[in-house]
């Protein structure tokens, strides 16, 4: 506590707190000396995620929705409150988009108020299903405005026009970082998502449900290195706003991924085929040039380490 008094720490707000990334994300700003003020309606996240930090004098925990206004005075934002999983997001999707667009204007206008600067969780959704390959930030992306993705494809594509017209109309010192798939511990058990469901499926002995052939690729980033990523790109050098891609550029089909975590797990589950989602993309990759070159950023994690890592999660909670 001694020590702190000597820092100049910063008042920062962390959106959707509560949920996968956003919980460790405060962890981090915690570690680092910070003030973190968590503001999470739980739609998605669950204290449990926050618990091992409500002790902590510096952390405070507010229950609110962001698609309504909010007076605080920060630093910082990081915007992050949106469910993010396709399960999650297609379940309200009229609250998804409202989440990305008004969430968005609301807390733009408290970073104009109080002069914060402000970083967006934008997303490789904004790709769409991707014609371009590996994925450029300068690329516009290929997005279904009317199918069951677009609340949230759409949603986020306006979040990012939000930004960078708050920027050019107000000067709004904005960061807009595009995550690409992320996994780690405290991943939602019942989300859907690839990683947890195949590790869940795979602990419990259960058929692995591949989508299609499982010909289609995705990248995925351990939760380690998008905390670092994000947290570089708030820091970055006044006037680099991105877009910036933050992930992880080894590719892997899902069939692939599908063998891995029944290697790693021990299991005897048989893999089995499902329907192909609509408009589910073929393939995901980042291009991190950009975030190499300002942000010094790179993942250190590799797949196999990180699946340990999340399975022994699991394990103890399956
Ligand atoms: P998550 O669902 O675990 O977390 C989202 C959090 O936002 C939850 O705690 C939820 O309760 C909260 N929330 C939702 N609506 C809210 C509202 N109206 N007001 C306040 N809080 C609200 O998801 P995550 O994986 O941690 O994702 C965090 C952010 O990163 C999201 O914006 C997501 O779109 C983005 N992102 C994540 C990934 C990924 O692979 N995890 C990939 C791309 C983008
Ligand atoms: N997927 C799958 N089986 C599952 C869950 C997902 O084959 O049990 C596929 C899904 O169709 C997609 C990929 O895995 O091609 C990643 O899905 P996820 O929902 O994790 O993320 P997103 O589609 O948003 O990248």
């Amino acid at each position: 506590m001694k020590n702190r008094k000597m820092h100049l720490y910063k008042r920062i707000l962390v959106t959707g707190g509560a949920g996968f990334l956003g919980s460790f994300l405060c962890e981090r700003l915690l570690k680092n000396g910070n003030d973190v003020v968590c503001v999470d309606n739980f739609y998605t996240g669950t204290k449990r995620n926050i618990v091992h930090l409500m002790e902590n004098p510096y952390f405070e925990l507010i229950r609110h929705d962001i698609t309504f206004p909010l007076y605080l005075e920060v630093d910082e934002i990081f915007n992050l409150a949106c469910p993010a999983s396709p399960i999650h997001y297609q379940n309200d999707p009229v609250q998804t988009t409202k989440v990305n667009v008004h969430g968005s204007i609301n807390m733009l206008g408290l970073a104009k108020r109080v002069n914060a600067k402000i970083l967006q969780a934008s997303t490789s959704e904004v790709y769409g299903d991707p014609s371009v390959h590996p994925q450029k930030e300068d690329y516009w992306g290929n997005v279904n405005p009317i199918g069951l993705r677009s609340c949230y494809d759409e949603g986020k594509r306006c979040a990012e026009t939000l930004f960078f017209d708050y920027h050019r109309q107000h000067n709004l010192d904005i960061k807009v970082v595009r995550i690409f798939n992320t996994y780690g511990p405290k991943m939602h058990p019942n989300d859907g998502r690839v990683v947890s469901n195949f590790i869940i499926q795979a602990l419990k002995g259960k058929n692995i449900t591949v989508y299609g052939k499982g010909t289609q690729t995705r990248s995925f980033c351990y939760v380690d290195d998008m905390v670092d990523g994000l947290i570089k790109m708030m820091n970055s050098d006044e006037g680099f706003t991105g877009p910036v891609n933050i992930g992880n550029p080894e590719e892997f089909s899902i069939m692939e991924l599908a063998h891995k975590i029944i290697v790693l797990t021990g299991s005897k589950s048989k893999i089995v085929y499902k329907a192909l989602p609509q408009d589910d993309p073929i393939q995901r990759k980042p291009d991190i040039t950009l975030a190499k070159k300002h942000l010094k950023w790179k993942p250190e994690t590799g797949l196999e380490y990180g699946l340990k890592k999340t399975i022994e999660y699991f394990k103890n909670i399956v």
